[in-house]
């Protein structure tokens, strides 16, 4: 059995000397392959370096909504898309409001701002053929109406971290998404139900490590060893062997990302 992590986040294992370690219990896990998912110019420019040595790992460039502080850093992004090892999605890019300003003014300008972010990041993708991924958070009507603008393909945008319902999960299966549950499914009960209605050939799983640690190795920080619980819980919810799952998802998560 093998088991992709499609979302993690090593900068800051490697910043505090674990990645080593890290990196040992994925593959003691039998995590054979990972996604490292940028969220600003500084973690791009770490992990582009860092997969040079580790032909397992695939990286992803993206300004997070909830990161970006200028519209200015969106120049960089065109840089790594002609590193030596290219990234393999946009992402992670979208919406994010569950912290917004009070006051109405601030309020509208950082939405503003974050949904001219996310539409340049879509063109850039479209432009370079690569896939997306969402971070999207209490904004799936703002979120979805940008990326049906954006024209591009429902089976290029992925969904991380799922946190919607059952009637957004139906909205991005007829668009033909692909979405993906973390850690967080094995102790928020709102979330089984999404799993359940989920499309099994567009479903994907990760760790959004070091968030997002699922149950029972909370509140330890998260690792990408840690997923096999999650694969566990989502089995089982699904009524399937953890090996069934385990493949679904590995070949998902490589058809979704072109990984070889
Ligand atoms: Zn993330």
């Amino acid at each position: 059995m093998e088991i992709i992590d499609s979302h993690c986040h090593l900068d800051d294992f490697f910043y505090e000397g674990k990645i080593e370690e890290v990196l040992a219990n994925a593959e003691h896990a039998s995590v054979t392959k990972m996604v490292a998912v940028g969220t600003h110019p500084k973690d791009w420019e770490f992990y582009a370096e860092f997969v040079r040595n580790h032909g397992h790992i695939s990286y992803t460039v993206g300004l997070h909504p909830l990161v970006a502080k200028k519209e200015k850093e969106l120049d960089q992004l065109s840089i790594f898309l002609e590193k030596e090892i290219k990234p393999v999605a946009i992402g992670e890019i979208g919406l994010d409001y569950h912290r917004l300003p009070h006051e109405q003014q601030a309020k509208d300008g950082v939405i503003e701002f974050q949904k001219l972010i996310f539409a340049k990041q879509l063109e850039l993708a479209k432009a370079n053929d690569l896939p997306v991924v969402i971070h999207s958070r209490q904004a799936f009507d703002d979120t979805f109406d940008i990326l049906i603008n954006s024209d591009i393909r429902g089976d290029r945008i992925l969904f991380h971290c799922y946190g919607y319902g059952v009637p957004e999960m139906e909205k991005l299966k007829s668009f033909g998404t692909f979405v993906s549950f973390a850690g967080t499914l094995t102790f928020r009960k709102e979330q089984v139900e999404p799993l359940k209605v989920a499309n099994p050939d567009k479903l994907l799983i990760e760790t959004d490590c070091p968030y997002l640690t699922p149950e029972p190795h909370r509140p330890k920080p998260n690792e990408p060893a840690f997923i096999r619980a999650t694969a566990r819980f989502a089995a089982k919810t699904l009524d399937m062997s953890e090996n069934d799952f385990c493949n679904l998802t590995y070949k998902n998560t490589e058809k979704f990302f072109a990984l070889k």
